[in-house]
């Protein structure tokens, strides 16, 4: 059972269902690949718990982790029938990692297409295996730190499970809102097969317009609430930006806490990445000009001095694809250069494809997902587009910042905690005030005026963003507090 004094180190695991460098689908690969690593430094007994999807094990071993076998099963009741993991502990590298294997993470590409009471269920089991943890590794968490939907099954077992709920764990639960747009719906009554009890099925509970939300029970059970960044933390209390969940956010306002992620900036180096052409500081930039060449090469473009406009993400409605693809034709007719590397939805990636046939000298992209296309795109742009229309914290931003590529962002949630607008203390971008083409054709103006006027400002804008601490240095402290005082 769980103890705890403040004289000992905090014992957290972190619950995920991807995680860097094993398994990526966005940002939350990234932070949870990096907040617990700088947890552990700053002193926590910090790990981790990730699914054994196709390939982790294999990637693991690949990144020269030696995995042990724990001899214990770990068997979770789902259904009344019992389900059998198999739990791999890494023995060296920088963090304690352990990797659970069962059949529920054989032939699936991490999160499905349409959630149901059938593809929830590698969910289910990642988040009860969890609570197994301590019975087969004997190592006994004080904080289960969960993220997202997909783990938050593991915070309504805690309160509303009927055998979890007598276990009496001593365990205090943080839930990571990492993205509120994704919240884990479900018909009610099919969380009775997991053996939740009925008096979860209130509008008290996770009931949710007549059916179960996973997040909403999280948030009601777990000890404290994080989201990825000061702003919003404050958008999802609202009407407008709670996706639904605004009231029931504010009325555990006392709870929720905005912190800002951090990137992990030894990864993220454009003085030593080695995915890069050439490498360059804030101190000297003549590498940053070869990457850009190297790219403008790539995309079979001559250098003729046009300004070029990078981004890289997933393809969604979220990214802002509605306001940016109205406004190619004029970025084009005002000397613009665009490259969108990512994928996503098929009217988006067939949109940009049009525009690269319609005009080949001034438009590319790639569709798909390319870590090493992505870091030259990064390096290689003046500038990087983000117009997201709503944004938890963004890493892409922090990483062109990193890179001297100064962004053109939307003023919203992670964006309007790090994009400053050039000209005012600490500018190092360009913002993007109202949500529209006209929106993003304004700030574009802002940033060619800059461009072609004002070298001397565009190269202090640079550096201002380059230097910035986006480490985890800032962030993991506030965390372990938190941690602290959830702690009797
Ligand atoms: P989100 O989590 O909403 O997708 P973030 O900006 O928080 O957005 O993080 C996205 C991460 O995924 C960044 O590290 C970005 O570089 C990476 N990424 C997104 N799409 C691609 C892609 N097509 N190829 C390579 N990396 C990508």
């Amino acid at each position: 059972m769980a103890t705890a004094d403040s004289s000992k180190r905090i014992k957290v695991l972190h619950v995920s269902p991807e995680a860097v460098p094993f398994c990526k689908v966005g940002g939350l690969a990234d932070v949870v690949g990096s907040l617990p690593p700088s947890l552990k430094k700053s002193g926590a007994d910090c790990r981790l718990l990730l699914p054994a999807w196709d390939g982790v094990l294999d990637a693991a071993r690949d990144k020269g982790l030696k995995l042990e076998r724990i001899p214990r099963s770990v068997d979770v009741a789902i259904d009344w029938r019992v389900c059998r993991g198999t739990l791999w502990k890494t023995s060296d590298g920088e963090l304690p990692v352990y990797f659970l294997e069962s059949p529920f993470f054989q032939g699936k590409n991490i999160y499905p297409q349409q959630l149901d009471p059938e593809s929830v269920l590698p969910f289910v089991f990642l988040s009860f295996a969890a609570l197994e943890l301590e019975e087969v590794s004997e190592w006994n968490p004080d904080i289960l730190h969960c993220h997202d939907w997909g783990t938050a099954p593991l915070i309504i077992a805690l309160l509303w499970h009927k055998y979890y709920r007598l276990r009496q764990f001593e365990y205090r639960t943080v839930f990571t809102i990492h993205n509120l747009a994704h919240q884990g719906h479900l018909p009610l009554y099919s969380l009775r097969d997991w053996g939740i009890a009925e008096d979860a099925f209130t509008m008290f509970g996770l009931e949710y317009y007549g059916g179960a939300n996973l997040m909403k029970g999280a948030v009601v059970g777990a000890s404290a609430v994080t989201t990825v960044s000061p702003t919003y933390a404050w958008e999802i209390q609202t009407e407008e930006g709670g996706a639904g969940l605004g009231g029931l956010l504010r009325s555990h306002s006392h709870k929720v806490r905005g912190i800002l992620n951090g990137l992990d900036t030894a990864y993220w180096n454009p003085l030593t990445d080695p995915l890069l052409p050439a490498n360059y500081s804030q101190k000297d930039l003549t590498g940053k000009k070869k990457c850009r060449n190297a790219l403008l090469e790539q995309l079979g473009w001559k250098e003729d001095g046009r300004p070029l406009f990078t981004s890289v993400g997933r393809m969604v409605d979220q990214k802002g694809f509605d306001i940016l693809l109205p406004a190619i034709p004029r970025m084009v007719e005002w000397g613009c250069r665009l490259f969108l590397a990512g994928s996503g939805q098929h009217e988006y990636e067939t949109a940009i494809q049009e525009a690269s046939g319609r005009w080949p000298d001034s438009v590319a992209s790639f569709i798909g997902y390319d870590e090493e296309i992505a870091h030259q795109a990064y390096a290689g742009g003046d500038f990087f587009l983000m117009p997201s229309k709503f944004e938890p914290c963004g890493l892409s931003q922090l990483i062109s910042l990193r890179y001297g590529t100064l962004p053109v962002a939307r003023s919203v949630g992670g964006l309007a905690d790090t994009v400053f607008e050039y000209g005012a203390p600490g500018g190092n971008g360009f913002l993007i005030f109202d949500y529209s083409p006209e929106g993003l054709l304004s700030a574009i103006g802002r940033a060619l005026d800059v461009f072609w006027n004002d070298a001397g400002g565009y190269r202090a804008a640079q550096v201002s963003g380059m230097a910035s601490d986006f480490s985890w240095d800032r962030s993991a402290p506030v965390y372990h507090d938190l941690y602290r005082s959830l702690l009797p």
